[in-house]
């Protein structure tokens, strides 16, 4: 049931299912494989894409490699049509890209940062404001990943750069346009429930790895957020014995054992500070011992997890791919002797991300795109572009809206 009584209602439903159907396949479906998919009648459909495409909010391509009869039609992005900024701020660089309807991304700011909440966040959300004023009223909202627990939709601490209860929306300024703060894993999560491994599975783990490990519960596509929005932090469970303390003030999480600061601990470099990525890379490429010590470190925490939840599928994203590439065998040999009998015998699949690094990143748009994909948000889209020019067949050869900036997949 959608809750749809009136003839509008159903058809501001139906506008959203049908533009959330051509965002999560990537705009690759023909208009005929989406009216099927979504139960619609031709017509219905046929009336559909036409107001949305008036609105500016969907375009028709051919399907590529048609050759001959009538051209299949792919709905896909309108050139001029809404953009997500997406942000995936890390511990010592931040990268900023523009994000359209069906998921292309195009890469726009690269940045390293001082590490300070200033330093990081100032210069940021001066790029974010220009680029807004750039793409004008194409912008539909920023979403922004970090690397810590964020608590009440915008405070986050990230202990190893000493930021304690920050001010994210503060510090970023006025942006004029709706913006969603969260943590990297839980929007790596989040991307993964979409667009990679955890699509369709009931109850998921994901990890993330970068210079520490943060976890999160994913349940029906969601991830587990917490009361106060700080949810993900499997990391800082006590796992392994280790009775070092975490900049987060607690002792031996398990965070501190896997990821790019336990790397460079182990070969002895200096760590923390969110210092140090290119030589953890090197040591992830060159020592065995290294990477063995973290793989192991993974499983006895993979084996708790999978006791605790009985999740179908662990996914691991950033370096937990790569440890699971280098070391795997390993991974598994120390996850297998912490599980539960009955979990022996059917244990879950332990998968490595379909989005490498780019989880977060994605996984901030998706926070930008279902602020939109509401009858609410088309509604206040289409108010705030009345004169959008109309999608006639003699403007088909409007192709691909300009973003300026180096596109990735
Ligand atoms: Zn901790």
């Amino acid at each position: 049931m959608n809750g749809a009584t009136t003839s509008g209602e159903l058809r501001a439903h139906n506008r959203v299912r049908l533009l959330r159907a051509v965002h999560d396949c990537g705009a690759t479906r023909t208009r005929s494989q989406l009216t099927r998919e979504l139960g619609l009648a031709r017509g219905t459909a046929s009336v559909l894409v036409a107001g949305l495409a008036e609105d500016g909010l969907l375009h028709e391509e051919p399907a590529p490699g048609h050759t001959r009869g009538r051209p299949t039609q792919v709905p896909g992005p309108h050139p001029r049509g809404p953009v997500a900024l997406a942000v995936d701020v890390r511990e010592d660089a931040w990268e900023l890209a523009a994000c359209e309807l069906g998921g292309r991304v195009t890469v726009l700011d690269v940045r390293p940062h001082d590490g300070t909440p200033e330093g990081t966040l100032g210069p940021l959300g001066e790029a974010i404001a220009g680029h807004g004023r750039r793409l004008g009223a194409r912008v539909a909202g920023v979403g922004v990943a970090l690397a810590g627990p964020i608590r009440h939709g915008g405070l986050v601490d990230i202990a190893h750069l000493g930021w304690r209860s920050v001010d994210v929306p503060a510090l970023l300024g006025s942006l004029g346009t709706p913006l969603v703060v969260g943590n990297d894993t839980a929007l790596a999560a989040l991307a993964e429930a979409r667009r990679g491994r955890l699509r369709g599975v009931r109850v998921g783990v994901h990890l993330h790895v970068d210079f520490d490990l943060g976890g999160v519960l994913v349940l029906d596509g969601h991830a587990v957020a917490g009361a106060s929005g700080a949810g993900a932090e499997f990391g800082h469970m006590r796992i392994g014995g280790s009775e070092r303390r975490c900049p987060c003030g607690a002792i031996g999480c398990w965070g501190m054992d896997v990821g790019a600061n336990a790397l460079l601990r182990h070969v002895g470099l200096a760590y923390g500070g969110g210092r140090g990525r290119q030589q953890a890379e090197q040591v992830l490429a060159t020592s065995e011992e290294a990477v063995l010590a973290a793989a192991r470190a993974l499983g006895r925490g993979v084996a708790a997890l999978v006791n605790a939840h009985d999740p179908e599928v662990v996914t691991l994203s950033g370096h937990g791919v790569e440890l699971r590439e280098r070391a795997g065998e390993a991974l598994l040999a120390a996850c297998e002797p912490g599980l539960m009998a009955i979990r022996r015998d059917c244990p879950p699949r332990i998968e490595a991300s379909a989005l490498g690094w780019r989880g977060s990143l994605l996984g901030a748009m998706e926070s930008v795109f279902d602020g939109l994909l509401t009858p609410e948000g088309l509604e206040a889209w289409r108010k705030n572009h009345p004169d959008q020019a109309r999608d006639t067949p003699d403007r088909q050869s409007v192709t691909h809206s300009t973003l300026d900036g180096e596109s990735a997949p």
